[in-house]
């Protein structure tokens, strides 16, 4: 997608459990090459618009669409396969396996039907595409160093680093994180922000659903406030930091 151009369409998207509605009538657009961030207090509903995003979860109603295409209503590997890639909020990876191994691993299982499937079927030539490719990834988020460390040893921030390098072996054109400095250390952050910034600066569209107001002021251009399930409002960091409702509702001042 050229820059600047609407990748990501969400219209009035619902999603209601039993009484409940978790996400209300919420529309918001991402255009290529911008980070927008999803933020609200907990249980204002983040995951649940995310994961009707990626077709986790079915709607109630509304619309999403990816590059003028609907996409509401597919199922998660289909819309994985049109271009959503996301990273778990749970870093899922074998211990015993270095990083590179991991990476090539999750990029061969994305799309098959079976794991254990797909580990005998790989031959020598796929496998050394899929090597190379992760390789390509690792370098992308920074952890050219570390590609021959067992993932079992690696901190937290090279762990959430290793998940999006994962999610970028295919090839997506928008990004979606949920949570990804969640538990991070300031340095480990800071990393995640470059990498963030620099994905960015190739034209990748991302969606970083975050508790962490530092990272999120730091590297979204613009915002979306949910609260109860509705969209508070929607602005450039600065926006949103100066606005009342926004204090009222999130930072309780
Ligand atoms: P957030 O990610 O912003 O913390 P969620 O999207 O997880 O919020 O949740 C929004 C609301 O929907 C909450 O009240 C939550 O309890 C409810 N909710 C989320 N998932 C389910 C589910 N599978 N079944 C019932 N209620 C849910
Ligand atoms: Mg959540």
């Amino acid at each position: 997608p050229g820059h600047g151009e609407v990748v990501l369409q969400v219209q009035d998207v619902r999603k209601t459990f039993g009484g409940l509605v978790a996400v209300n009538d919420v529309s918001f657009e991402i255009r290529a090459g911008e980070i927008m961030g999803l933020i609200g207090p907990n249980g204002a509903g983040k995951s649940t618009t995310f994961n009707l995003i990626t077709g986790v979860l079915a709607a109630s109603g509304g619309t999403v669409r990816l590059q003028g295409e609907t996409i509401s209503g597919l199922r998660s590997r289909q819309i994985a396969r049109r271009g959503i890639a996301r990273s778990f909020q749970h870093v899922k990876m074998i211990p015993d396996m270095t990083v590179l191994e991991n990476v090539a691993l999750g990029a061969h299982l994305r799309g098959q039907a079976g794991a254990l499937r797909a580990m005998l079927r790989l031959d020598r030539r796929e496998e050394q595409r899929l090597l190379a490719l992760a390789a390509q990834q690792l370098r992308r988020v920074g952890m050219a160093d570390q590609m021959h460390e067992l993932a079992g040893n690696l901190a937290m921030g090279p762990q959430r680093l290793l998940e999006i390098a994962r999610a970028l072996c295919a090839d997506p054109t928008l990004l979606l994180l949920d949570e990804p400095a969640a538990g991070l250390r300031y340095k480990e952050k800071q990393a995640l922000a470059a990498v963030l910034r620099q994905l960015r600066g190739e034209g990748m569209s991302i969606l970083l659903v975050e508790h962490d107001m530092d990272l999120v002021m730091q590297v979204c251009d613009r915002m979306v406030v949910m609260e109860f399930g509705t969209r508070l409002m929607e602005g450039t960091p600065a926006e949103v930091q100066a606005s009342p409702a926004v204090r009222a509702a999130y930072l309780g001042t």
